[in-house]
């Protein structure tokens, strides 16, 4: 069961909630959501466990705290999202282009301590899996952007980035 799992990773109860809506009601991302954070939350409480962890909400969750700022009940949507991913990856629920997204993600940090916008993207459309056409279209808008001067194609590194690696290190397989 999906409610105790989360009981146990991240110390929130779902059961608590009283589907007010404030949390949906708040997100700033929620249109882009399969389901908003109040009916994930629903779906947690009645079970439906596959369904939850196979929906785009909990990657697109940008981690604001909004939704647990406001929520009466004081229960985290935040840390509910954060508890689902742990489950999916440990499942093997990650969509593709999730997966892509974080090992990209976390290999420019470990390699530059930062990202560096116009690479970083570079790579994701190489490694996304993506049809030519959506590839083409990408490139365009990435040659805009740097046109712009919005985006550079730059690589800096921050001066002592083994911090970066002991810091992770500390975290690793460490989950919420
Ligand atoms: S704001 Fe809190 S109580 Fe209201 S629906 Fe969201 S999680 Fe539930
Ligand atoms: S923490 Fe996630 S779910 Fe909550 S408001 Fe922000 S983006 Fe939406």
């Amino acid at each position: 069961m999906l409610v105790e799992e989360i009981k146990k990773i991240a110390d929130e109860n779902p059961l608590a909630c009283f589907q007010c809506g404030n949390c949906t009601g708040s997100c700033p991302l929620e249109f882009a959501m399969d389901y908003g954070p109040r009916k994930i939350i629903h779906m947690i409480q009645i079970g439906l466990d596959e369904e939850v962890l196979k929906s785009n909400t909990i990657w697109l969750c940008s981690s604001c705290y909004t939704c647990t700022y406001r929520c009466p009940r004081k229960v985290s949507f935040t840390r509910i999202a954060y508890a689902l991913k742990n489950i999916a990856l440990k499942k093997n629920i990650v969509p593709r282009n999730v997966k892509v997204f974080y090992e990209t993600f976390l290999r420019h940090v470990l390699e530059y301590g930062r990202l560096n916008e116009g690479i970083f993207v570079n790579e994701l459309v190489l490694k996304a899996g993506k049809s030519f056409r959506e590839v083409i279209r990408d490139v365009n808008l990435g040659i805009r952007l740097w046109r712009k001067g919005k985006i550079s194609m730059k690589i800096s590194k921050i001066k002592r980035v083994e911090d970066i690696k002991k810091l992770y290190e500390l975290v690793e397989g460490k989950e919420v």
